[in-house]
């Protein structure tokens, strides 16, 4: 179809998937029906006093998609991309990724369309609060609950507890997840998606027979995500050959030191400062010779046009989307292996699961329960879908689609939606 062709927009591509899961498992018209459309979608306009004295008013999303299997969980980003669109897409994959693990939740996601990195802290403080106030008669413990995502972190939640604690004249620390420890957060919070990414990792490569410690991984984004997945397969002997962050990327054939380049990061704002490595672009990662490829910053990064240069022989998808359907099917045929993003990156919102549970019990687990139960979660979704892929004998997507839709279904039977 050449140039004229329309890209799929990604809430698109969700439900293009979910189409395709519909034939193979042959889902009622219904059930299709109910998955394509989010329960609830919160729009809120919110003006902030910028430092200069200036009002701005930014756009904020929370969508909450589906609550069959309990409370509606999902992040909130800070990110100028931020759309409507975007955060519908996210908050399905939110419902599949809670399904997948198999925590009794729903899926919801958020953003605010903002660039937080020319705000300064107070401009972000007051955003958060706002936003915490706009969302407060629609969230809570036992309804949607917040946590971190891209640009967003323990301080931001712990801004956003504050405010909503005060609206509601309670202390509700149940209402978000990833916030610090001093505020009710949970010991490993912090690093889980990447700590979850290589158990995926090595479970991946115990079924095909490939070793962590002689791997070559490549990591797209520098991030939470990226940072502590790099550091656990660095730790165990892989090397990190190439990460990038927004302003472009490093490449080192031999391996970089993620310790040195995060140092790097902080102190520089940006791992293209670091010496010894080659300067490559933020996409570069994608394409650079490597045993294991690590997307872990936005979605839509691996499209049809860079597939085919892919190295990798196996992708853990830390991101959310960040491989196209196109791209999907190129990389199929190329045989290379795929743990999809709802089960790769479900580490965080397990273990935001935990700090919730810790929360309603008002009682703390060490860092290592809850280290150990993570692992038993991820280890557990991992052989459910390959398991299930192999009785379709489908890729580990639509494995891992198939398993979480079947779930979600039967919850959505029991309380007689369908
Ligand atoms: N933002 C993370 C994700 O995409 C974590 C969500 C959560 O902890 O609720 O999975």
């Amino acid at each position: 179809m050449g140039e004229f062709q329309i890209q799929q927009s990604f809430f698109d591509q969700y439900l293009g998937k979910l189409r395709h899961v519909a034939e193979i498992i042959d889902l009622a018209p219904e059930v299709v029906e109910i998955l394509s459309k989010p329960k609830r979608t919160i729009i809120v306009s919110i003006p902030v006093r910028m430092d200069n004295g200036k009002t701005r008013v930014f756009t904020a999303y929370r969508v909450q998609f589906n609550d069959a299997r309990g409370p509606m969980k999902g992040g909130f980003r800070y990110h100028p991309d931020v759309n409507l669109d975007e955060v519908k897409a996210l908050a399905a994959l939110m419902m599949l990724k809670t399904a997948v693990v198999n925590i009794p939740y729903g899926g919801s996601k958020g953003g605010v369309k903002c660039n937080p990195k020319e705000m300064s802290r107070r401009e972000l403080e007051v955003l958060t609060r706002e936003y915490a106030k706009a969302l407060a008669p629609f969230i809570g413990p036992d309804i949607d609950i917040p946590a971190p995502d891209v640009n967003t972190d323990a301080q931001v939640m712990a801004w956003f507890l504050d405010e909503y604690n005060k609206v509601v004249g309670k202390v509700v620390p149940g209402v978000v997840t990833g916030k610090p420890l001093s505020i009710g957060g949970s010991g490993g919070r912090g690093e889980a998606t990447g700590r979850g990414v290589f158990f995926i990792g090595l479970e991946a490569a115990s079924k095909l027979n490939v070793s962590l410690k002689d791997a070559r991984v490549s990591i797209q984004g520098f991030g939470n995500v990226a940072f502590n997945a790099a550091k656990f397969f660095y730790e165990l002997g892989s090397k990190i050959v190439a990460v990038s962050n927004s302003k472009g990327g490093i490449y080192n054939p031999d391996g970089l030191n993620i310790y040195k380049v995060m140092e790097v990061k902080r102190k520089e704002g940006s791992v293209t400062k670091y010496s010894e490595a080659e300067i490559i672009s933020r996409e570069d990662p994608l394409t650079v010779d490597c045993d294991i490829l690590i997307p872990a910053a936005l979605e839509g990064q691996i499209t049809e046009k860079n597939a085919g240069n892919v190295k990798a022989k196996m992708i853990i998808e830390g991101a959310n989307g960040p491989t196209t359907p196109e791209a999907d099917k190129i990389l199929s045929e190329k045989g290379v292996f795929i743990v999809p993003d709802i089960l790769a990156n479900a580490g965080g919102v397990v273990v935001s699961y935990f700090e919730w549970v810790q929360n309603r019990m008002g009682y703390y687990w060490s860092e290592k329960e809850v280290d150990d139960k993570l692992k038993t979660i991820m280890v557990n979704a991992f052989n459910d879908v390959y398991e299930v892929s192999n009785k379709y004998n489908v890729d580990m997507r639509t494995g891992a689609y198939i398993t979480s839709i079947n779930r979600i279904v039967g919850a959505m039977k029991s309380l007689g939606w369908i």
